[in-house]
């Protein structure tokens, strides 16, 4: 979804909201079923723009320990001052450039703000048991038999 945004930077409107649903690319084992929500406002700043709201996306990925389904669900207050590139000092902890000219790449934001806000690794439950390294089975499901192995007679 690309917004023109063109009017707010020549202040001509004072604010323009922005709702809709936008896809969103798979990130690396985090797969998006369902296109985002956004619902944001743009204002004009004293440079370029500001944009406030809130993305929300719901997605499914793996748990990293024991590899079963793990329900994504983020829900991200978006609250960025957007300068437009002529006049922007880069840089490089801000979101990359998602104005281009006039054009506002929404898509492009949904997808810098799910990127961030993803967890390193996804795990199912904080104590997840994860998978046995020898048999595989999921100690979630309880212990397996390898475990009452590897502590006989070894001391
Ligand atoms: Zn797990
Ligand atoms: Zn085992």
């Amino acid at each position: 979804m690309n917004i023109d945004i063109g009017s707010i930077l020549a202040g001509q409107v004072a604010e323009l909201p922005i709702s809709g649903r936008v896809p969103v690319e798979a990130f690396e084992d985090v797969t998006f079923a369902q296109p985002g929500e956004v619902d944001l406002t743009v204002s004009r700043a004293a440079q370029g723009i500001l944009l406030r709201g809130r993305v929300r996306v719901h997605g499914e990925g793996c748990c990293s320990r024991c590899l079963e389904p793990v329900a994504v669900d983020l829900d991200e207050e978006v609250d960025e001052a957007i300068v437009p590139e002529s006049e922007e000092q880069r840089d490089p902890l801000a979101l990359d450039n998602v104005l281009s000219g006039t054009v506002l790449d929404v898509d492009d934001l949904v997808r810098q703000t799910v990127d961030a806000a993803l967890p390193l690794r996804l795990i199912c439950k904080e104590d997840c048991a994860g998978l046995c390294p020898r048999c595989g089975a999921n100690r979630n499901d309880g212990a397996c038999a390898c475990i009452e192995e590897e502590s006989d007679g070894q001391s």
